[in-house]
């Protein structure tokens, strides 16, 4: 049960770490699978790539998330006098499994939440440019459009809310090509 982002780019889970410092693949496994082969454990019957550590042997947690995203570590402590979500210290029991307390895995999923915060909004920010942009076309391709019909700056900058002043210098080089071209097509004798 990993934590997902809107793009659904990134997934996140709090992980339990390995005393060489492995990371779990999973939040949701019954057993502790960490990716790759050491030796030291035994290797997963249905997943041989990666080795299997005992819940008593997991030193902490560390958010992780698909992206490669890693949090700050989290130590677990021997003893619950010795937990302090301020200081980074959990306890679990050792004869419990290992996935990090409720109260840790909250505070590494806040973690995780400031990780994406910046790509979501900046998800949100990629749409509005692209609206805006098209909308941006579109007027210009319109104001040719009248331009083209004969309306006046005046007339232009009426419709849109801004003086004619305004309207020219925002579309006027834009119109240029066009202009240019009437030029050309006139007849070079034809004063
Ligand atoms: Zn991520």
């Amino acid at each position: 049960m990993g934590w997902g982002s809107t793009d659904n780019e990134h997934e996140g889970w709090a992980a339990c770490v390995a005393p060489d410092g492995r990371l779990s693949a999973s939040s949701s496994a019954e057993r502790l699978l960490f990716p790759g082969i050491s030796g030291r454990y035994q290797p997963d019957k249905m997943m041989p790539d990666y080795d299997v550590v005992p819940d008593n042997e997991i030193k902490g947690w560390r958010g992780q998330c698909s992206c490669g995203w890693r949090g700050d570590r989290w130590e677990r402590v021997t003893s619950p006098a010795d937990a302090d979500l301020n200081h980074r210290r959990g306890y679990i029991a050792p004869d419990d499994s290992a996935h990090a307390s409720t109260k840790v895995e909250d505070a590494i999923h806040n973690e995780w939440k400031a990780h994406i915060a910046p790509p979501e909004a900046l998800l949100g920010l990629e749409a509005a440019a692209r609206e805006y942009n098209r909308a941006g076309r579109r007027l210009a391709m319109t104001v040719a459009a009248a331009k083209a019909a004969g309306a006046s700056w005046a007339d232009i900058g009426r419709a849109v809310g801004i003086s004619r002043q305004s309207a020219h210098e925002r579309w006027a080089d834009k119109l240029a090509p066009v202009n240019t071209e009437e030029t050309q097509q006139r007849p070079p004798d034809g004063h």
